[in-house]
């Protein structure tokens, strides 16, 4: 963290001393921190209800890039500032050395843009012809901002997020195009700033459309997902793998219960047991494939749908995640078991509940049997009983 708040503050410095401010600068300067202030009163009734979300994704960079394109390094700095500074005030998402740092890092990455503009064509941006070189070489810069700012980002989550896989670091694909959203807006911005001003209240009005539109993806999700574990909650998932189980001719369903799961809660507390299940869904999420469907049941109940899967297969890739279970430990504070019962469609129901019931009578028999294994549904007065 600190060498990136050193080199942002050695850019700026060193900003300073090799290049002049130009006097034209400080009309841009002025409509760009007043938009900041505009605009950030304007979303704030969004980015009340967003910011409980993911932190990746901001749209200031729709005027953080105009300033780069448009001012003295040292000015596109202190636009930089101004719309983190603002935003943290109103809101505090984050502790302030992560602010100062997230400024640093944009500051970062703005220097790393204008670099990359001044050493392919030193025509500033307000005197560049507007012919498909300059414009390549404009979007050049914008990616270049979007590369260096993800990278120094995802270094960052990757090393205090405690976890060490660099895909839970990085912001997923929709955030990354988003991103890449409101730096196209941020080109469109200088040029209006350059050739026609009013357009700003049309980009200002674009930038508040897109926001609503993040807020109401960002909402629908976690609508759909269980806040502790990630997984699909259970309304969620009954209603897709009722969709899928339609679709497909045949599935199997796995239920799983989490052995004396209340002995773990009574020994080291509900957090502990809380990141059981958390590490127990990881391990549920990481053991079957993107289609098939991981919901949180209940309580320490997980059932996970395997479309196009026959019971054969279904037991072995229940046998897989129970030894995983079981190798799955929180560090000092002991391991877990989980029993599963698997069912069958269409051979243990015909609709989800008859399957869920299948599973479950088989989960049971499990638990009857000693818990910690796998058991596949017996129709009554049919093979195994
Ligand atoms: P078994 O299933 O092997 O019969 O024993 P068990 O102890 O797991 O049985 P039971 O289903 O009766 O208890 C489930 C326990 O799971 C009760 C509750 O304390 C715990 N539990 C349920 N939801 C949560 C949760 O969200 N967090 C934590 N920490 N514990 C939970
Ligand atoms: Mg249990
Ligand atoms: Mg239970």
């Amino acid at each position: 963290m600190l060498a990136v708040e050193l080199l942002a503050a050695t850019g700026i410095v060193a900003a300073l001393a090799l290049i002049p401010i130009p006097s034209a600068n400080l009309a841009p300067f002025l409509l760009l921190t007043s938009c900041i202030l505009v605009y950030s009163e304007l979303s704030m009734p969004i980015e009340r209800l967003r910011r409980v979300a993911r932190p990746f994704v901001d749209l200031n960079a729709v005027w953080m890039f105009a300033g780069i394109l448009l001012l003295h390094p040292a000015l596109s700095a202190v636009v930089i500032a101004v719309s983190f500074t603002v935003q943290w005030i109103r809101l505090r998402p984050v502790p302030m050395f992560r602010l100062i740092f997230s400024m640093s890092a944009t500051i970062v990455a703005s220097y790393a843009a204008c670099a990359f503009s001044r050493v392919t064509d030193p025509v500033p941006f307000e005197r560049m012809t507007r012919d498909a070189a300059s414009f390549g070489l404009v979007v050049g810069a914008g990616l270049v901002f979007l590369v260096v700012s993800a990278v120094i980002t995802a270094v960052f989550h990757y090393f205090t997020a405690g976890h060490r896989r660099i895909a839970g670091s990085v912001a997923t694909a929709g955030e990354q195009a988003l991103e890449a959203a409101t730096v196209a807006l941020g080109i469109l911005l200088a040029w209006a700033l350059v050739d026609w001003p009013i357009v700003l209240v049309l980009i200002i009005g674009i930038t508040l459309v897109l926001h609503r539109s993040v807020l109401i993806r960002q909402l629908r999700d976690q609508a759909r997902t269980d806040p502790k574990t990630g997984l699909l909650n259970s309304a969620t998932w009954a209603k897709d793998a009722a969709v899928q189980l339609e679709r497909r001719a045949t599935s199997a369903l796995l239920m799983l219960d989490l052995d004396n799961f209340k002995s773990i809660n009574d020994k080291y507390g509900h957090l502990i047991g809380d990141k059981h299940l958390k590490g127990v869904a990881d391990v549920l999420r990481a053991e079957v494939r993107a289609t098939d469907m991981v919901g949180r049941f209940g309580g320490e109940e997980f059932v996970i749908l395997l479309p196009e899967t026959s019971q054969e297969d279904a037991m072995a890739i229940a046998e897989r995640i129970r030894r995983k279970v079981e190798g799955f430990a929180v560090d000092g504070f002991g391991t877990v078991t989980v029993s599963v019962g698997v069912a069958a469609h269409p051979e243990h129901g015909s609709t989800l509940d008859e399957v869920v019931n299948a599973a479950d009578v088989a989960l049971l028999a499990a638990k009857t049997a000693g818990r910690n294994r796998t058991l596949l549904f017996a129709a009554p007065g049919g093979p195994g009983w």
